[in-house]
This record gives C-alpha cells, sequence and structure tokens, in this order.
C-alpha cells in the first residue's frame, strides 16, 4: 500500500485570478479552436464542447440542434440507436457534429460494422471508444485494432485519469484521451468503488502527458457551471464534455412532465444506472452493482437559447478576465488559486 500526500483538486477547489488584459468587449474573443489529430490526419475547427453520449443527452436532436447553432459543438451520440436510425442520420448534413460511440463488445463492432456498410465511409469520421475504465489490457488491445482498421478516423477513446495511461492510449491509436473516473453529476462510482481522481487534477495531468505526445484530451465529467468548463480549459482540456448540464431540454428525446403547478421535469440518469441497465439490458446483471443513479432534473427549453448562450458567454467572459483573446491562450494564461476547504486541508488546519 502507497499513499500519495500531494494535494489533487477539484473545479470547486480553485478560482481562476484575473489578469491584467488589453481586451475591450467579450465579443472580441475567439473561443473556436483549430486542432489537427495526430493519428487520422483530420482536423477540427470549432467550439470544442460536445454533450456526452448518455440518453437524455447524447440524442439525435441535440445533434441536429447543434449543427443549427453554427459552431462546430459536438455530440456523442448515445449506443443505443438502431442501425437504421444511425444510416438516416449520418447520411443528413447534421451528421458532422456527431460522434460514434462504440463499446468494446462484439455485438458493438457489429452494429458499426452494419452502419458503415450502408453509408459511404467518410460519413462516419469520428469515433468515441468508450469504457467505464480505461485501464484494462483488453481495451488497448482493442483501440490498437481499430486504429489498424480505421486508419483516416479520428479515434476518441477513454476514460482514464492519469498520465501514463493517457500516453499508452495515445500510442495504441487514440486522438484524443477521454479523462474522468467519477466526476459525473449522477456517477455513483466513487462512492460504490472507492475509485477516482479529482478532475481538475486530472486533466493537468493528463493534458500534459497527451500534449507531449502530439495527442489531446478531452475533460469528461464533473462540470456544473459554466466557470466548470472555463477551469477545465485552463486545466489544459482541449475538449470539454457535458452531461448533466445538457439534460432537460427540448433535445432529451425522452418525457417531459409537468407537476400539478406547471413546472416540468425530465429523468435523468446515468448510463450504469438501473434505468439504464433496464432500460437497455433488461436489468442489472448479478456479478455487477449499479454506478449510477436517477434524478429529475428542471425542463430547461431548446438548449440553443438560455442553456448554450450562458456556457458560451460564460466562456468568453473567462477569456477577457484573463485577458485570452482566443481560447486556445486560455491555458497560458491561467493561474489557478486554491479556495477554501482546500486551502486547510493544505495546511493542516481543521
Ligand atoms: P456530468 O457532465 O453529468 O457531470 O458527467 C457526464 C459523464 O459522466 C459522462 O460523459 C460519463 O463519462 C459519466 N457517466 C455517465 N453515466 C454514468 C454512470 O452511470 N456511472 C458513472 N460512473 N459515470 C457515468
Amino acid at each position: 500500500m502507497r499513499i500519495e500526500s500531494d494535494p489533487k483538486l477539484d473545479f470547486k477547489d480553485v478560482l481562476i485570478r484575473p489578469k491584467r488584459s488589453t481586451l475591450g468587449s467579450r465579443s472580441e474573443v475567439d473561443i473556436k479552436r483549430h486542432f489537427d489529430f495526430k493519428w487520422s490526419g483530420q482536423s477540427f475547427d470549432g467550439v470544442p464542447i460536445m454533450a456526452a453520449n448518455m440518453d437524455g443527452v447524447g440524442t439525435l436532436s441535440m445533434a441536429r440542434a447543434f449543427h443549427k447553432q453554427g459552431d462546430g459543438l459536438g455530440v456523442c451520440l448515445t449506443k443505443h440507436y438502431s442501425v437504421d436510425q444511425l444510416v438516416d442520420f449520418f447520411t443528413s448534413d447534421a451528421a458532422d457534429s456527431a460522434w460514434y460511440s462504440v463499446g468494446i463488445a462484439e455485438r458493438d463492432m457489429e452494429k458499426l460494422e452494419a452502419v458503415l456498410k450502408k453509408l459511404p465511409s467518410e460519413n462516419i469520421n469520428k469515433l468515441c471508444i468508450d469504457v467505464a475504465n480505461g485501464y484494462s489490457e483488453r481495451f488497448g488491445d482493442f483501440l490498437k485494432t481499430m486504429r489498424e482498421k480505421y486508419p483516416n478516423k479520428t479515434i476518441m477513446a477513454g476514460n482514464v485519469v492519469t498520465g501514463e495511461m493517457t500516453e499508452e492510449l495515445i500510442l495504441c491509436g487514440a486522438d484524443i484521451v477521454k479523462v474522468g473516473i467519477g466526476p459525473g453529476s449522477v456517477c455513483t462510482t466513487r462512492k460504490m468503488t472507492g475509485v477516482g481522481y479529482p478532475q481538475l487534477s486530472a486533466t493537468i495531468e493528463c493534458a500534459d502527458a497527451a500534449h507531449g505526445l502530439g495527442g489531446l484530451v478531452c475533460a469528461d465529467g464533473g462540470c456544473t457551471v459554466p466557470g466548470d468548463i472555463a477551469k477545465a480549459f485552463g486545466a489544459g482540456a482541449d475538449f470539454v464534455m457535458l452531461g448533466g448540464m445538457l439534460a432537460g431540454h427540448d433535445q432529451c428525446e425522452g418525457e417531459i412532465v409537468a407537476t400539478e403547478t406547471g413546472q416540468k421535469f425530465c429523468t435523468f440518469y446515468g448510463m450504469s444506472s438501473d434505468t439504464a441497465m433496464e432500460r437497455h439490458s433488461g436489468g442489472v446483471a448479478e456479478y455487477r452493482a449499479s454506478e449510477g443513479k436517477t434524478v429529475r432534473v428542471r425542463h430547461r427549453g431548446d438548449v440553443n437559447d438560455r442553456t448554450m448562450q450562458d456556457i458560451l458567454g460564460g466562456l468568453r467572459s473567462t477569456c477577457t478576465y484573463v485577458g485570452a483573446t482566443q481560447l486556445k491562450e486560455l491555458s497560458k494564461r491561467t493561474t489557478f488559486i486554491m479556495v477554501g476547504q482546500q486551502i486547510n486541508n493544505v495546511f493542516g488546519e481543521s
């Protein structure tokens, strides 16, 4: 047994220190980024924020809404659409905003191949290989096979939280490594298993490792307000993935229920929750426990109205506070200051 004693930080443990700035207005800030991917040879231009592949969030409707919004926002589609639905979607204009999610089970590969057979292959050029625990040897082997099979597709793979595993996944063929174990709003992994890593530190450490090899990271989970997204970019994230912050909109493709007082709510749940497993796998398998919960979230209308405006406006404003004219400069211009409980922990106060 070993104990690592240097402090690891979450979004709530820090604030970003303001810096002298020559920017006159937040409208002068460019929050789009350009990336050339290490392996696929493809590139990305847009606002590097994406919706998680969760029911109610990673929906075809969300992808259509983001396509309409026009800033290059992405959606990682859930794994549960049928072949016909996917073929239909990936032949539409909105396809450019979507990532095709695939697990490492044989049936996931069979479905991907079935979809690709019915389309020109380049219609799907972004894959997200996604498992809860990216540390298994089987996952690395699967990633290598996918890279050999699809040399020109951009591959995002995860999730991991440490620098050495980020490097490993990049060397196995990932263009982007997805970072986060346990920070999700409807995730109970830390409670059920005791495993996890504070998300700000995970992002800093994994981004550092990835950038050293010409790879990128996507900080996945734990953002609850626009300021957390800015902190993730400040920590070095190239992309940020959102679940809970995008739940409860018209695009959720789920039931919207009104109470007697007229308030409207939607159900939102983790993809390892009882609700998800009952819906997609006929229940929780005997050998495993659920690692997600089910919550009720307020219905918030169209995602492109208030929600995206708050997120993108918040990010532009952060950039003006630290004098970054482009999102690209945010990380270089970020100094985090530790706040509250974390300072007490570090300096040994009660
Ligand atoms: P959020 O933005 O809601 O904080 O986090 C979204 C992320 O939580 C997802 O992208 C995914 O990585 C993670 N997640 C989603 N469902 C579950 C779940 O049931 N259990 C766990 N451990 N993580 C989940």
